[in-house]
């Protein structure tokens, strides 16, 4: 049973807001905060340093968020490296992958900015980059057939875009890619924590920690199925075994990813966010969060001179008023009811330009949403799109 009213105690900013913008950052629940409290209230040290109480209590914090998240995504913990966030797990990949000049790599026109610079930026190192295709928010498989070679070395996509909300085929994409011999790597940016997903059958895969994991800001994580793909790209402290002036011997991995002061605190909160997802079960997450897409979807399509871009269902959901600028019906829906949507080009400028020349006004629902809420919001629409069409009315 998928109590709301008491999950949204978790929350406590939801009630002084609407907040459909989940698909940047999730609110984070009472529970990690609470954790993140307690560390630096009392036990604040660094991680895996020093012999002291107060150190090896941080470290064992640190280190059960890692279990929980392998549990959660069904892999081996020791196989993920925390990041900043999904831009720097990509990052990771991107520079840390071994290149070779005349090395491919294949992404789509759906993604986020994450995942198209770092590979554009692989340009310098004479590594090609391939586009595939987009319709209506879909990538077709067979472009992905097509576009792979000998020379593929990655193919990178993103699971869910943060645009549309539409779901690639990435199980049926990374059999392709294997049997081309290519790794592939999958952005789970608006999937971990939103809707079930296996994700060990993929080389790597970026994972925000303060997305649909509820975790707070500052946290995210790499999945490297095979560490002898990947090299480090940032050396210091935490990292060692042993240093001598004539060189240095590594940590096993994930330890060599993670140099210096890791966010301690964040990767606290997230391993008590994570739980509160497990117990919310993301089967449920899901359905919940489709109900609330489709009731956003049917809502906002019965509105004369408003466009839908998302499909039925999405939790992400595209759309614009006619003849009004999208930064300017975000600003309104604000100044009404306190609704706070995204407005523009979304960090994917290539998709959600291609949308409208400005972009869109995105909505995006979370696990704490409420459908009273998303009344709110489609009734506020309808108010600004009326008053858009006749100015005099409010
Ligand atoms: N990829 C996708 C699909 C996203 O939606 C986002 C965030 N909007 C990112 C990557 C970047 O995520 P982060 O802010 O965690 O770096």
């Amino acid at each position: 049973m998928y109590d709301l009213a008491r999950l949204r105690e978790e929350f406590p900013v939801l009630s002084t807001c609407i907040y459909l913008d989940s698909a940047s950052t999730t609110q984070t629940p009472r529970r990690a905060v609470d954790a993140m409290c307690a560390y630096f209230y009392e036990y604040a040290a660094n991680h895996g340093r020093g012999a002291h109480h107060l150190a090896r209590k941080t470290t064992e914090r640190y280190e059960e968020t890692r279990e929980i998240l392998g549990v959660f995504l069904g892999v081996d913990p020791g196989h993920l490296v925390f990041t900043k966030n999904t831009t720097d797990a990509i990052n990771m990949a991107a520079h840390g992958i071994c290149w070779r000049e005349g090395d491919e790599v294949i992404t789509t026109a759906l993604e986020h900015h994450a995942n198209l610079l770092p590979w554009m930026a692989l340009k310098e190192r004479g590594v090609d980059l391939k586009i595939l295709p987009q319709k209506n928010g879909f990538v077709d498989p067979s472009d992905l057939q097509d576009a792979l070679s000998p020379r593929t070395k990655l193919v990178t996509v993103n699971h869910v875009t943060n645009v549309l909300g539409t779901v690639q085929p990435v199980e049926e994409m990374a059999r392709m890619a294997h049997d081309a011999g290519a790794m592939i790597l999958v952005d789970a940016a608006q999937s971990a924590g939103h809707m079930p997903i296996r994700i060990d059958g993929f080389d790597f895969v970026a994972v925000p920690g303060h997305k649909g994991l509820l975790g707070p800001q500052g946290t995210g994580a790499l999945y490297v199925k095979d560490y002898s793909a990947l090299s480090i790209t940032c050396h210091g402290g935490g990292i060692v075994e042993e240093v001598t002036l004539q060189g240095f011997t590594l940590l096993p991995p994930p330890a060599r990813f993670e140099p210096g002061t890791p966010n301690i605190p964040g990767v606290i909160g997230l391993g008590k966010a994570i739980q509160l997802v497990e117990e919310l079960r993301v089967e449920e997450i899901h359905r919940h969060e489709t109900r609330l897409g489709e009731q956003a979807y049917d809502g906002l399509s019965s509105i004369s001179g408003v466009a839908v871009f998302s499909p039925r269902g999405s939790p992400v959901l595209s759309f614009n008023v006619d003849g009004m600028d999208p930064h300017a019906c975000a600003e309104e829906l604000d100044r009404r009811e306190g609704i706070c949507v995204r407005s523009g080009l979304h960090c994917a400028h290539p998709l959600a330009s291609s949308l409208s020349p400005g972009g869109t006004v995105r909505a995006s629902m979370g696990c704490y949403t409420s459908p009273g809420e998303v009344q709110v919001f489609v009734e506020t629409v309808e108010k600004i799109a009326s008053r858009k069409k006749n100015p005099r009315s409010r």
